[in-house]
């Protein structure tokens, strides 16, 4: 099962993370954007990382505890990032009120939840070279591994790992959302930073599962 402590370890393996792949995530945005995409997330896990002790005391269950997340992240994340995964830490745990565990079939649908909430508010769809081409296709796999009870661990391999391989896709790829639109078909042969940042989220949550 997942717990509460599950989910505030996990967050406490993205403050570092975004700290490490700061550089990196900022240069793929220098590349088709106005190159922040990096630093605005950093900036936006230190203020998590202050304030995360208080708000795991605070809150009585998954669901409340990942909206003042969220509430942190959209409050202090500028751009488009800060609105999009503020608003999937936001959603996420919708369907589990109350909850203090998870099996993994919730868990599932918590992180389906999430991506839900970056696409009512985006309005991207897989193509149009946002961190939705990561997001969608990898958890319609998880959807489906998980329905045909499949092992977590191994569920949630093959999840990350086309969580990369979404990221991969969005390459050759002109864009129809956010800032790289602008540059037509000058956007081809480059990454979007969104995608590549949601499969190192999720990737901390795969370590933390182990
Ligand atoms: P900004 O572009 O405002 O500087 P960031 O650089 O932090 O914001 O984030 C850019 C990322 O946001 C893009 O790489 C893309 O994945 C994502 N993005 C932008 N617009 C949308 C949208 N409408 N829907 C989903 N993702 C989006
Ligand atoms: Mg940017
Ligand atoms: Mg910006």
């Amino acid at each position: 099962v997942y717990n509460k402590e599950f989910f505030k370890n996990f967050i406490l393996r993205l403050i570092p993370m975004f700290e490490e792949h700061r550089d990196h995530l900022s240069k793929l945005d220098s590349d088709i954007g106005d190159g922040d995409h990096g630093v605005n997330m950093s900036i936006g896990f230190r203020e998590v990382s202050k304030q995360l002790d208080k708000i795991y005391e605070e809150t009585e269950d998954i669901a409340s505890f990942y909206k003042k997340v969220g509430m942190i992240i959209l409050g202090k994340v500028g751009g488009a990032a800060g609105p999009l995964y503020g608003s999937l830490f936001m959603k996420a745990g919708d369907d589990v009120k109350g909850k203090n565990e998870l099996n993994f079939s919730e868990l599932v649908g918590f992180i389906d939840n999430g991506v839900k909430a970056i696409e009512a508010r985006g309005k991207a769809v897989v193509g149009d070279k946002t961190m939705v081409d990561a997001l969608r296709p990898a958890v319609d796999k998880l959807k489906e591994a998980a329905e045909s009870g499949k092992d977590d661990l191994e569920s949630f391999e093959a999840f990350v790992e086309e969580l990369k391989a979404g990221s991969d896709r969005t390459i050759p790829l002109i864009a129809k959302k956010g800032r790289a639109m602008r540059l037509g078909e000058r956007a081809i042969g480059f990454r979007d930073p969104g995608s590549f940042s949601s499969y190192l989220i999720y990737e901390e949550m795969l370590k933390e599962m182990k």
